[in-house]
């Protein structure tokens, strides 16, 4: 076993050899192969300084204060930039839901809706620390693998940035609605025929080849600002965690993010306890659920097959680093059927709350744990929706009721339609 990196590291360091990088370096890995982790200085305030600094930016203006992101930023980034490229993001409320929770059968159940971030998913949270960091490096132009919300992303801070961004999606894999968000904010898009494992892959080399800062959840950046996710609910819980904190997982960067954001709060002192993270996988895209299982063996790769097209992903490039964040939260993961998935997508369509398929693995997730008393009786529960309605609007369960009826506009005609 490789010792662990000396707490005093500031910068980006390897979690499996221990080696340290400056932090301007462009490589999201480590020359042992492994992702690189950004470790900030611990603050020098204690809990509840900290927490009343956070508290008093709610009512700040400068665009710092008033982002979600950077609101908390001592915990997200070693060094504060002057100017973030901010539209602000974050500020995503937490919901709650009668309808919603009957169905999970739980009752203390509290919805985290990142779908209502500026491009309608939890991306843009890692992008504005990203996107700032390639301005920083002064990068030529920026790019991405991506199953849509990346390439939206990326392409709207891109463009915030000034900076040219090339998109490599699945051929015939990406919503529509996606593609057009990212071709609107001025991406280049190119459609590979191959699943986007292999697009990653792809991208990582034209990146180093052609020069190009990538922002994938392989970017500790992203993975920096992703954990505002779990800094802003605690918040909004007035640092009261909940018992369970329930997500779709895909590429994993969230898992990562949200583990490391948990330890990070309860070391400064900002909660007295660490939730649960629950980990939810497509059944059809559920490599770490199958490695979780058998106690955590090594990543097996499989084709990825779900409904749930953001999170139909095989081969996680942040496997590793996402073993230790349910480790470190005393955490689980699971498996939803396509199934599950939209019978949720649909109780939180019409619930009025609404998200794309992927997010709904999470509250598909959260009645699947409950039935198997996995969540207690009386636990209280934040599940994430990682993306907007807006995203799937045609997904399966719901495309045969948006169907609008056509009529001549006589009112008999509605009449009818009421009596129906
Ligand atoms: C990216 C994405 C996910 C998957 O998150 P990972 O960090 O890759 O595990 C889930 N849902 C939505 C809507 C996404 O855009
Ligand atoms: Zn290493």
């Amino acid at each position: 076993m490789p010792a662990p990196p000396a707490s005093s590291v500031v910068g980006l360091v390897c979690p499996a050899c221990g080696v340290g990088y400056r932090e301007s370096a462009t490589n999201p890995r480590c020359r042992c192969g492994s992702l690189l982790d950004l470790e900030v200085p611990p603050p020098s305030l204690t809990g509840a300084e900290l927490r009343s600094r956070f508290e008093a930016r709610l009512t700040g203006r400068d665009i710092a204060d008033v982002s979600g992101v950077w609101r908390y930023r001592e915990l997200v980034v070693p060094q504060i930039p002057d100017s973030p490229i901010s539209y602000p993001e974050g500020n995503t409320p937490l919901i709650a839901s009668d309808a919603i929770a009957r169905w999970t059968g739980t009752d203390r159940l509290a919805l985290k809706h990142e779908g209502q971030n500026p491009t309608g998913s939890f991306k843009d949270r890692g992008m504005t620390v990203g996107m700032t960091q390639a301005v920083r490096l002064g990068a030529r132009g920026v790019t991405c693998a991506s199953t849509g919300n990346t390439a939206a992303s990326l392409a709207a801070y891109a463009a915030h940035a000034g900076l040219p961004a090339l998109v490599l999606v699945p051929a015939g894999r990406v919503t529509p609605e996606k593609l057009a968000q990212s071709a609107a904010y001025g991406a280049q898009t190119v459609a590979l025929r191959g699943d986007f494992d292999r697009c990653l892959e792809l991208v990582e080399q034209a990146a180093d080849r052609f020069g190009l800062y990538l922002l994938n959840s392989v970017n500790p950046y992203r993975i920096a600002g992703q954990q505002t996710i779990i800094f802003e609910l605690l918040h909004q819980r007035r640092w009261d965690p909940p018992d369970w904190i329930v997500f779709p997982a895909g590429n994993l960067g969230n898992t990562t993010a949200f583990g490391r954001a948990l330890v990070a709060s309860h070391r400064a002192g900002l909660i007295s306890r660490i939730p649960r993270l629950a980990a939810v996988q497509a059944e059809g895209a559920a490599p770490f659920a199958h490695s979780y299982a058998a106690g955590f063996t090594p990543l097996e790769p499989v084709v990825a097959d779900t409904v749930a097209s953001a999170i139909r992903i095989g081969n996680p490039a942040s496997f590793d680093r996402a073993v230790r964040a349910i480790r470190a939260t005393n955490g689980l993961v699971t498996t939803v059927t396509d199934r599950e998935i939209l019978e949720a997508k649909a109780v939180v369509d019409r619930a009025g709350v609404g998200c794309e398929a992927a997010s709904a693995a999470a509250v598909a997730g959260v009645r699947r744990l409950r039935r198997e008393s996995v969540i207690g009786d009386g636990d209280s529960v934040v599940a994430v929706l990682t993306g907007h309605l807006l995203k799937e609007p045609l997904a399966a369960a719901t495309a045969r009721d948006s169907r609008a009826v056509e009529i001549d506009g006589r009112l008999d005609e509605i009449e009818a339609i009421l009596d129906r």
